[in-house]
């Protein structure tokens, strides 16, 4: 097996800190969640089934879009989404999903999160969908989940947790923080009533103010990780 090339080996290490820092946020537990990225003309997944605390940079298995190991090790058994995302979206190179406390609370729900607060337009739209149940690595629950990510940068996926996109890792990792926190608001706004929520047209100058801003006004690099 040949040598990772520099641009693979810094992937590597930025997923494990990804990994790392979701972990560290509280957004992960063991060895639920994981993280996949683009490299070139294939993606790497993190391990399947190994706690972060003990995961390594080596460990990311490197698969062909046609879902086929470039590596030894088991990838994590979430890999049809990771593929099916990257190969369908091409400006997103980096993928996270988490079993985070309070989108995983919605998701049990099954409950989307409506546009009860502005920043729901990070996520790409009016909404953050969630996604109908399938078994955790099957391909029924990656179709699920591209479905839901139609226009978007995040879902939640049914009685699991969510998962965020990005231009890079940093962008993902920050992107699935922002979720969390948004999924907190609604779930602490609906203990005490029914959250007034924004209009469509409310909304469609949110989105238009995102893009006018590009970078600075999205940009969630205050959640950056180290
Ligand atoms: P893996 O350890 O196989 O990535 O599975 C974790 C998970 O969250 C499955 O949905
Ligand atoms: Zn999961």
């Amino acid at each position: 097996m040949s040598q990772p090339h520099a641009a693979e080996e810094r992937l590597r290490q930025r997923m494990l800190s990804v990994a790392q820092a979701m972990v560290a946020a509280g957004l992960n537990k063991g060895t639920s969640g994981n993280v996949g990225c683009r490299c070139g003309d294939y993606f790497l997944v993190t391990p399947s089934g190994r706690p972060v605390d003990e995961m390594q940079a080596a460990e990311m298995v490197a698969l062909d879009f046609d879902g086929s190991p470039r590596t030894p090790g088991k990838p994590s058994s979430e890999w049809h989404f990771h593929r099916d995302i990257l190969a369908s979206r091409r400006e997103i190179n980096a993928v996270v999903h988490c079993h985070s406390p309070f989108a995983t609370t919605l998701a049990c729900l099954h409950r989307e999160i409506p546009p009860f607060h502005y920043m729901i337009a990070m996520a790409g739209g009016d909404t953050i969908r969630c996604a109908p149940y399938a078994l955790f690595g099957t391909e029924e629950l990656s179709r699920h989940a591209l479905a839901a990510l139609t226009g978007r940068k995040a879902c939640l996926l049914a009685n699991h947790g969510m998962i965020a996109l990005g231009r890079d890792l940093d962008d993902a990792f920050a992107l699935a923080v922002e979720v969390e926190t948004l999924c907190e608001q609604y779930w602490r706004a609906l203990q005490v009533g029914e959250p007034h929520l924004l209009s469509a047209q409310q909304m469609r100058e949110v989105l238009e103010k995102f893009k006018d801003y590009g970078r600075q006004a999205g940009d969630l690099s205050h959640n950056k990780i180290a």
